[in-house]
């Protein structure tokens, strides 16, 4: 009986799953998180697992944000209970995704992404065998095997994004030194950095975009490889490529996430074009003057345009292909269109803009000679355009650059606000030839119209 207990007592304690001795736990004291601003949603699906006997953790940007007392875009949690096993534990749950499985709970109108702690790519089975497949930079296509809690910290991309924060005790669980971080300000990646961007390109794009929207340094380490590894980005599917670039811009820091973008050579690898644009004067002005107005739609909860956003940022690509096309004699319109498909063909083999937004993208380029157009009917007709509205705000950018003059587009302000009578008046007299009308051959009219014969209908 003692020989038993003393064994108990001297036996190592057994690991479980999601304990580490390297594991600090930080106490509401310290990390300053008020557990009233975490939407009830997050707290009812931590609640409901550990309820069931599963382990179940706030995590990500969320813990992040709140500790740095923003608001937090999304929740996410993370358990070690399997997505069926999640299913059955709420009522309101689906899963989705094919490469990682997650499962969406849902809450009213509320919907909280669940995943299963993830091990690393490295883990074999009892075979031998990893079911993670890798190509030769490094770069992991897939990595779906479950594993525990710290395997999940250990796989995140910075410290400060794998902080695990348990609504219950109100600690948090911190493996990489990220709260440390947080209260110094410095992002940093865990791991070695080069490995971890060969693994996944696109950290080299988030490590750009978070320092930018959380004023962050970026460490000295995590720095030091982006630009050697710029290409690399490259091999990214164009369709992820997108979506990161869309939170970039849209992030409300687009300027200084463009400028870091620019300082670490990243902008080759998703904006060709931008680099070419932003080393003319007027281009660089109009570029910075849209993501400006950008930021600031952000920022004051205005919605803004994927459409718009891109169209000013290849615009100065699609001008520059657009005058030449006109030096070798095209019509205006014709060349203007050829430009506009030769600027999205060579885009869209870096970056896939989906077309749903490249539909319209093109629409408000393709609108913009026509606002040059002040006499008879034409300036009414283009005031009923369904993207008229976007269309007058790009050509507000082209004045506000330079490269048309004010003029214009205060006249269409006018235009736009006056009575029918006032628009009448501030027309333009009409100096385009009239087109000749050719008076379809009645049947019966026999000989060939005179020429004065078109304008009569
Ligand atoms: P945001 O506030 O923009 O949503 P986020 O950090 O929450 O920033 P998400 O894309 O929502 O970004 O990702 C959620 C979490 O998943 C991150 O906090 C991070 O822990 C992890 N993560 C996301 N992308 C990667 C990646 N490429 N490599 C490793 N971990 C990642
Ligand atoms: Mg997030």
């Amino acid at each position: 009986m003692i020989r038993k207990l003393l064994q108990r007592v001297f036996q190592p304690k057994k690991k479980t799953p999601g304990t580490n001795s390297d594991v600090q736990k930080f106490s509401r004291r310290t990390h300053g998180i008020d557990k009233h601003k975490i939407s009830s949603g997050a707290l009812k699906t931590v609640e409901g697992l550990q309820k069931a006997g599963y382990s179940g953790f706030i995590v990500g940007g969320a813990v992040r944000d709140l500790m740095l007392g923003r608001v937090p875009k999304d929740f996410d949690v993370a358990t070690d209970a399997t997505p069926e096993q999640v299913r059955q534990v709420f009522r309101r749950a689906r899963i989705i995704g094919r490469r990682f499985r997650i499962v969406h709970v849902m809450f009213g109108n509320e919907t909280i992404e669940v995943t299963t702690f993830r091990g690393s790519h490295l883990a074999v089975d009892e075979n031998g065998e990893s079911d993670a497949q890798v190509t030769d930079s490094g770069r992991i296509l897939r990595d779906n095997v479950f594993g525990t809690l710290q395997e999940d910290a250990e796989r995140r991309d910075f410290s400060i994004n794998a902080l695990y924060y348990n609504p219950a005790t109100e600690e948090v669980w911190d493996y990489h030194r990220g709260v440390p971080d947080i209260k110094a300000k410095v992002l940093r990646i865990i791991g070695d950095p080069e490995t971890r961007y060969r693994e996944d390109p696109v950290r080299m794009l988030r490590a750009v975009r978070l320092s930018a929207k959380l004023e962050m340094q970026l460490d000295r380490a995590t720095e030091t490889p982006i630009p050697k590894l710029a290409d690399l980005l490259q091999d990214v599917p164009p369709s992820r490529l997108f979506e990161e670039m869309l939170k970039l811009f849209l992030s409300g820091h687009a300027m200084e996430s463009a400028a870091a973008l620019r300082q670490h050579g990243l902008h080759h690898g998703v904006l060709p074009l931008l680099d070419v644009v932003l080393e003319q004067p007027m281009g660089e002005r109009f570029v910075k003057l849209a993501l400006k107005n950008t930021d600031d739609r952000v920022q004051q909860d205005k919605p803004v345009s994927p459409a718009f956003l891109f169209a000013t940022l290849l615009w100065h690509e699609v001008l520059t292909s657009w005058q030449k096309h006109q030096s070798t004699g095209m019509k205006p319109l014709p060349a203007l269109f050829e430009a506009m498909h030769e600027v999205s063909d060579i885009q869209a083999g870096k970056l896939a803009i989906p077309k749903r937004y490249s539909v319209t993208m093109k629409e408000i380029w393709g609108l913009q000679p026509r606002f040059e157009q002040r006499a008879g009917q034409r300036p009414f007709r283009l005031l009923e355009h369904e993207r008229y509205r976007a269309g007058y705000d790009f050509l507000l950018l082209r004045c506000e650059s330079g490269e048309l003059p004010m003029e214009l587009v205060e006249w269409w302000d006018r235009f736009a606000h006056a009575d029918t009578e006032t628009r009448n008046n501030m027309l333009q007299p009409d100096t385009a030839p009239k087109k000749r009308r050719r008076r379809r051959r009645s049947p019966n009219s026999g000989g060939s119209q005179g020429p004065h014969s078109g304008n009569t209908p």
